[in-house]
């Protein structure tokens, strides 16, 4: 486990707590991938243009042998496990995971930018990155 990345959950639909639960026991069984630290579950209201329900969410940090792209293809693979269908983007979802950031690697192609495009702007990562760096130190 070489690296440490920061994966973001979300829900808003049905058992939100159970599809964090699931996805968190999902990611925990990838081989190559161990969690480190998981932050508090909060509430959020959603983003974009789309209405729809509040969500769930938390961070969690991962010790991980796997490069950016295939964590997150794995990741992918939870998604789909989470009944996770692809319909407009912001749209509501039983699970999303996000990569927020991946050690000190940047990454940048249509499919990963890492760091998230959004780390700066959502109040909540920035909360839970914090949390997160108070119980790794
Ligand atoms: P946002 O990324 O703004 O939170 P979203 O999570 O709703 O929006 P999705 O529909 O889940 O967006 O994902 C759209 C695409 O974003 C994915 O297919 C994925 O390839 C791409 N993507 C780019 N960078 C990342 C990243 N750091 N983590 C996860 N997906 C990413
Ligand atoms: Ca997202
Ligand atoms: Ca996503």
């Amino acid at each position: 486990m070489d690296d440490i990345a920061f994966v973001a959950l979300g829900s808003n639909i049905g058992d939100r707590e159970r599809h964090l639960a699931d996805a968190r026991s999902r990611i925990e069984k990838i081989s190559g991938v161990v969690i480190l630290a998981e932050s508090m579950v909060e509430e959020t209201a959603p983003i974009g243009p789309v209405k729809q329900g509040p969500y769930l969410n938390q961070m969690i940090a991962l010790g991980t042998s796997l490069p950016p792209a295939e964590l997150l293809a794995r990741l992918h693979e939870v998604e789909v496990l989470g009944d996770r269908v692809r319909t407009a983007r912001w749209g509501p979802r039983t699970i999303d995971l996000d990569i927020v950031k991946y050690a000190r690697t940047t990454w940048n192609s249509p499919e990963l930018r890492v760091p998230h495009d959004e780390i700066d702007n959502r109040d909540f990562w920035q909360r839970e990155l914090a949390e997160l760096a108070e119980v790794m130190i």
